[in-house]
């Protein structure tokens, strides 16, 4: 999730990639047998904000947005991490009340679809979903403002299959500095680390997305199990302060943790962010056209900013992003931090998507561009989902040994 767009820091790519867009939608046969064979894990998706919306039927296949159960199977995800998202600037009992409302959503979605959608919180859950041929729906709350500085809420969480919380969104929260806002606590709070204790113990996912450099590194000394990026990219690539350094993937992959590429034309393309740079008052008109169609509606406003987006690049008024962008993050992120360590976290219908990745059907063009860059079949898999399913089972054993060792 981006934040609102009038806050959003977009990075956009200036000209020159138009061409490699082109029959770039030829999969294969080796590549479409592997994607459907391999266990495809997406970290972190927007799509709950639409669920909001009475109107929206997740069964249906949409011409809007990325994701719904339709483009899902087209494009062989088998795992979906829904994010339970509020701004940053909701805070104390209204976050979480509306933090379980998004929860209760994603939770009524897969009932009312349980033919093809099943809740999972365990690795075991999602294999057995896909030997079933069914789609793994999980959850990821985006902001630790939501726990409102209580761990009772947050075991609250983790007891409704919520199995990772970001520690921040895009503003500070009372015990952690994020990315994108002044500093206030130097990293994290001394309650902040209780938060990460508290978290591995009860086998929820410690996501550095979002956060501040400083926290980050708070997290990782306090943490001990393997924390994810669960949408981030590469900052020696494109030069946003969410996106990970060189230096912090390496020491993140150094704990057996994974960063998931994140699709954000803002953060893949520094073309597009130093176009964005030099034109603040498009972003500003883009803000105001959303708000125009869309009013306060959260859902509404990700699907339409990304809409306008692509029609100001259409005008020529910005770059246009291919998604060979992402294949060159994953592949930096290899080279850094190593093939065990990198995943995808795709930021569907909260982000603007570069040009061929618009939705969930066009995923099989990963397995493909990797297979034709010389990528072993195996480590294919790896960053399609088996590493991220490597550390969902890390923190399930440290859990369950720290939740013994508690009651000694
Ligand atoms: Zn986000």
């Amino acid at each position: 999730m981006l934040r609102s767009l009038l806050t959003a820091v977009l990075c956009v790519s200036i000209g020159g990639l138009l061409v490699t867009a082109v029959k770039s939608d030829d999969i294969s046969a080796r590549a479409k047998k592997l994607h459907f064979s391999s266990i495809v894990v997406d970290t972190h998706d927007d799509t709950t904000q639409r669920f909001l919306d009475g109107n929206f039927d997740i069964g249906a296949r949409h011409t809007d947005g990325s994701i719904d159960i339709p483009r899902m199977r087209e494009g062989g995800l088998d795992a979906i991490f829904f994010s339970i998202w509020i701004p940053s600037k909701i805070t104390g009992t209204d976050a979480v009340s509306r933090a379980l409302t998004q929860i209760e959503a994603v939770r009524a979605q897969v009932r009312t679809h349980a033919k093809d959608l099943v809740l999972a919180t365990t690795v075991a859950e999602v294999r057995a979903a896909q030997k079933e041929g069914k789609i793994a729906a999980l959850m990821g709350v985006e902001g630790g403002h939501m726990i409102n500085s209580d761990l009772d809420i947050l075991r609250k969480f983790a007891g409704l299959g919520v199995r990772y919380m970001t520690l921040t969104h895009s503003g500070n929260d009372e015990w952690a500095d994020s990315s994108t806002d002044t500093p206030a606590h130097n990293g994290l709070t001394d309650f902040g680390k209780d938060v990460v204790r508290e978290m591995n113990r009860l086998g929820v996912m410690v996501d550095i997305s979002h956060v501040s450099d400083k926290t980050f590194y708070d997290a990782l000394e306090v943490s001990k199990a393997p924390m994810i990026a669960s949408h981030s990219s590469c900052r020696a690539l494109c030069d946003a302060p969410r996106n990970m350094t060189d230096q912090m993937m390496k020491d993140l992959a150094a704990k057996g943790g994974v960063i998931q590429i994140n699709y954000h034309v803002g953060f893949l393309s520094q073309e597009f962010r130093d176009a964005e740079k030099a034109n603040p008052d498009i972003n500003k008109a883009i803000g105001a056209e959303v708000q125009k169609r869309c009013g306060d509606n959260e859902g509404c406003q990700l699907i339409e900013g990304d809409r306008i987006t692509r029609e100001y690049v259409a005008q020529g008024k910005l770059p246009r992003v291919d998604f060979a962008k992402i294949i060159e993050h994953i592949d930096h992120a290899v080279k850094v931090a190593g093939i065990e360590h990198v995943g995808l976290g795709s930021d569907f219908d909260g982000a603007n998507m570069p040009y061929g990745m618009e939705d969930a059907t066009k995923l099989p063009k990963i397995t493909n561009a990797l297979l034709k860059k010389g990528y072993s079949e195996g480590d294919v898999k790896k960053i399609l989902g088996e590493n991220t399913l490597r550390v969902v089972a890390d923190v399930e054993r440290l859990s369950r040994e720290l939740s013994r060792q508690s009651k000694k």
